[in-house]
């Protein structure tokens, strides 16, 4: 239960209800966990967003969604300091399946959580409820065309998905995987996926 400082305590279970609620409506997406955890947990750290650049992902700067398009982390751990609450949520998938083409499908259903919980959230009354993904849009969405939103005047092709991703903006994903007890491995291009134990992808929603 997260505590709401300033909030009377009706206020303050009406907003643990509707985070609950955004985390059975993960489950029934399709999230394998959830927590909810206070939005000071989040770890934001500077040197994150250099796995953004190749050689770890191609799609630095491509995207409006990815750096240096995006918040610096500077300024993401004094946006996620407006916020009281989080929920995290992690999809469980074989390590062998994120090296393959179905891979982007779990990609996708982090962008589709995160982008559900959020305009649910958003719905009920905490209009700066901000749902963050995990890797680019740009591989998920726009894979061999432009991004759009980047376009003088132009627009994101999926507005209602997109989004940026935690790492994007600074999130310590890792981190924060471990401190809420989820078992978490790092994962890169040269990886083997018989060496690795077991794989996530994580999304997040600020509320
Ligand atoms: S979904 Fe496509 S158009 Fe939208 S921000 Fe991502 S890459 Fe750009």
């Amino acid at each position: 239960m997260i505590k709401h400082g300033g909030l009377d305590s009706k206020s303050a279970n009406e907003v643990n209800a509707h985070l609950l609620r955004l985390k059975k409506e993960a489950l029934t997406l399709g999230a394998s966990d959830v927590r909810i955890i206070p939005a000071d947990m989040v770890p934001v750290e500077d040197e994150i967003i250099e796995m953004c650049r190749p050689p770890f992902c191609e799609q630095y700067g491509k995207s409006a969604n990815c750096p240096p398009h995006v918040m610096t982390p500077e300024d993401a751990r004094q946006w996620i300091r407006s916020y009281n609450s989080a929920v995290l949520v992690k999809i469980d998938v074989l390590p062998g399946v994120l090296f393959s083409e179905q891979g982007l499908e779990v990609f996708r259903k982090v962008f589709v959580i995160s982008a559900r919980l959020e305009e649910l959230s958003v719905g009920q009354g905490h209009a700066s409820s901000k749902g963050l993904a995990a890797g680019s849009c740009k591989a998920v969405f726009c894979r061999d065309i432009p991004c759009d939103a980047l376009i003088k005047d132009g627009k994101c092709r999926c507005p209602s998905l997109a989004r940026p991703s935690m790492e994007a903006l600074g999130i310590n994903v890792f981190r924060l995987a471990r401190e809420v007890g989820w078992e978490i491995h790092a994962i890169l291009r040269k990886s083997d996926p018989d060496d690795i134990p077991s794989a996530m992808l994580a999304g997040l929603v600020l509320v």
